[in-house]
């Protein structure tokens, strides 16, 4: 079965602190005989007011236990998901996709280990290498293709990572504007940052 195929599996009322949002699940089936892969994604995506009416705001998120529940000062997840529901919620529209990768798609408890070799002097992409992961193991073909199932094709997408963009119009999504998600820095994260600025080319602001 080809990825292309992304059901959705809900679609529920959802207010929040934030603000009223509908909350759809979706599960995307990856391609065939790809060991690199698992069988299944899945992605949550909240939704907030008429998607349709112009181009809508959309963050796409990849889970961060540590950042989104705990609010981990070791990266920051917790207040770019604050940020981009702050945004969407003053707008009164647009998306939010949660992905369920932890870690850039390594999984927690290997995250966890990476923690582990971080402390012990190395970067977050230096441990992802060390534990045998690329630097980033997450790709963006299910948000593309729940963006098409909720009849989206353009968006104003928040991220200061260059390849969301890329990954967005490669599968047929048009960013008509890139939205900053830089939060200030904090000294316990500065590294972090650092390192996703100078070797994954995220942008400053
Ligand atoms: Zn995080």
């Amino acid at each position: 079965m080809p990825f292309a195929a992304v059901r959705k599996v809900a679609d529920a009322d959802f207010p929040t602190r934030w603000g009223h949002f509908r909350i759809l699940g979706f599960e995307g089936l990856t391609e065939p005989g790809d060991p690199t892969r698992k069988p299944v994604e899945s992605a949550v995506a909240l939704v907030m007011g008429d998607i349709h009416a112009e181009t809508p705001v959309v963050r796409i998120h990849s889970q961060c236990l540590t950042g989104d529940v705990f609010h981990s000062l070791r990266c920051d997840c917790h207040d770019q998901l604050h940020l981009a529901l702050k945004r969407i919620a003053d707008e009164g529209t647009g998306i939010l996709l949660y992905e369920q990768q932890e870690g850039r798609g390594i999984g927690l408890m290997a995250k966890l280990r990476a923690y582990e070799l971080q402390d012990q002097g190395l970067d977050t992409i230096e441990a992802n290498e060390q534990l045998g992961f690329e630097a980033d193991c997450r790709h963006f073909e299910l948000p593309a293709e729940i963006l098409k199932e909720l009849g989206v094709t353009a968006v104003r997408l928040m991220t200061n990572n260059p390849e969301k963009v890329e990954a967005l119009e490669a599968a047929g999504i048009h960013v008509t504007e890139r939205l900053s998600a830089a939060i200030p820095s904090e000294p316990s994260f500065e590294r972090y940052l650092e390192t996703k600025r100078e070797k994954m080319g995220h942008l400053v602001s």
